[in-house]
């Protein structure tokens, strides 16, 4: 049954809605409506008291000895363990630390060796910028032994050749949201001979993930995007079983040693996943981490997909038909099945219309190319918080209200 599109009718909808209760779960400020958690999530409340406990008994009172009696050492595997689910993968196959561009470093460096005779890695021309710089640094590192070649995202299947080692990509593009066919590429990958490595920072935690019904390789991905885990948190790798035993981290710390506490004078990889580790787990923000991903316990994620696709389509109806007229263009796909949870719009003026919307309550961001970005969170947005960003927008842009000097001028971190 199709209501009609309501403020009204939204509220009812949010009171039905079976993820209502998930918001509850966040921090966030009062009236803020918030469009940005696919670039840093909001504090889950259990996080306060989490690094208060850690950083106060755990650390204050039981300093050193907490290696062992609260289980620091063993807490990048714990936290593994609740982000495997959400990829589709096994406990053992994820390693949680360092930042997703180190460990895009470390699994590029240990892929290339996988597929001897090769060495181009192939990547979209819309990629992060840091996944790309990675690999020119390592293609420097191994001079010559790595080319990198870039192509339009939608072409990785047919610029697949015999020089392809491994295809780096998103798995849902920053700038325009668009979600890329895991299994289909793997495949074609595959039937190359060549491997892939997901970047998952923009759908781990946004839609369910299934790296392991799709015979995916190697991953990585952050952990303060839809994981909530904080600024900076960890991120993590995910290395498929069959390859762990031949895959080698080119940064051989002593975390990812075999018996770390030996203290051998030479390097012997840890079995398994394990050896991608590298130096001391970062405990605080592990716990941070650890203590935000209780905010997906009991969570169905497919009511998570259905709800961002429904926030998605609210948006751009809304949008679309309020703001059509003001300039604004759709970016991402307008197939739900195209698109991660994010929806992007084009404006000539992007910078200074999201600048507007900040200072009026409304909190998307902005990439290079008059980039709009709505990230959909659908643990804690609301339809009707859909509703009123819209209208918020269709104001700024009815009004020119963009139209100030403050509102052009860039800031740092934009
Ligand atoms: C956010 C993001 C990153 C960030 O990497 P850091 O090392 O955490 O700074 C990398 N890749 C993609 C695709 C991202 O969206």
């Amino acid at each position: 049954m199709t209501s009609q599109l309501t403020r009204e009718n939204l509220v009812r909808r949010d009171r039905r809605d079976p993820l209502a209760s998930c918001r509850e779960l966040f921090e966030l400020p009062d009236g803020l409506l918030y469009f940005d958690g696919n670039s840093l999530g909001p504090p889950p409340r259990a996080v306060h008291a989490r690094l208060a406990e850690v950083t106060a008994r755990q650390w204050g009172e039981d300093l050193i000895r907490s290696w062992n009696v609260h289980g620091w050492i063993d807490l990048p595997r714990r936290v593994a363990a609740k982000i495997a689910p959400l990829l589709g993968a096994q406990d053992d196959e994820i390693a949680v630390g360092d930042s997703t561009s180190v460990n895009l470093f470390k699994l590029l460096a240990a892929a290339l060796p996988l597929r001897p005779g090769r060495r181009t890695v192939l990547s979209e021309d819309g990629q992060f910028p840091t996944d790309l710089y990675m690999a020119q640094g390592l293609g420097e590192l191994l001079d010559g032994g790595l080319r990198q070649r870039l192509v339009p995202v939608g072409d990785l299947a047919a610029a697949l050749d015999d020089d392809v080692a491994v295809v780096c990509t998103s798995h849902v593009q920053f700038k325009s949201g668009r979600l890329v066919d895991m299994a289909a590429l793997t495949r074609a990958a595959h039937q190359a001979g060549a491997l892939v490595l997901w970047d998952l920072s923009h759908s781990a935690g946004a839609m369910g993930v299934d790296l392991g019904g799709c015979g995916a390789d190697l991953a990585v991905g952050c952990g303060y995007k839809f994981l909530n885990g904080g600024p900076g948190a960890p991120a993590f790798l995910y290395v498929a079983r069959r390859h762990q035993e031949a895959a080698r981290s080119p940064l051989q710390g002593w975390m990812g040693h075999a018996d770390p506490f030996a203290f051998d004078l030479g390097y012997r990889p840890a079995s398994g996943v394990g050896r991608f580790l590298c130096g001391t787990p970062p405990v605080l923000s592990l716990a941070a981490l650890d203590a935000a991903l209780d905010v997906f316990d009991g969570v169905d994620l497919e009511a998570l997909r259905r709800k961002s696709l429904e926030l998605g389509e609210l948006l751009i109806e809304l949008v679309l038909g309020g703001c059509g007229g003001f300039g604004v263009e759709l970016l991402s796909p307008r197939d739900g099945a195209l698109r991660g949870s994010q929806v992007s719009f084009l404006h000539p003026e992007g910078y200074a219309v999201v600048q507007a919307l900040i200072d009026r309550g409304v909190v998307p961001d902005f990439r290079e190319g008059g980039v709009m970005r709505f990230g959909l969170t659908p643990l804690y947005l609301r339809y009707v918080d859909v509703w009123d960003a819209a209208e918020v927008l269709r104001d700024v842009l009815a009004t020119r209200a963009w139209d100030e000097p403050r509102y052009r001028q860039r800031k740092k971190v934009t």
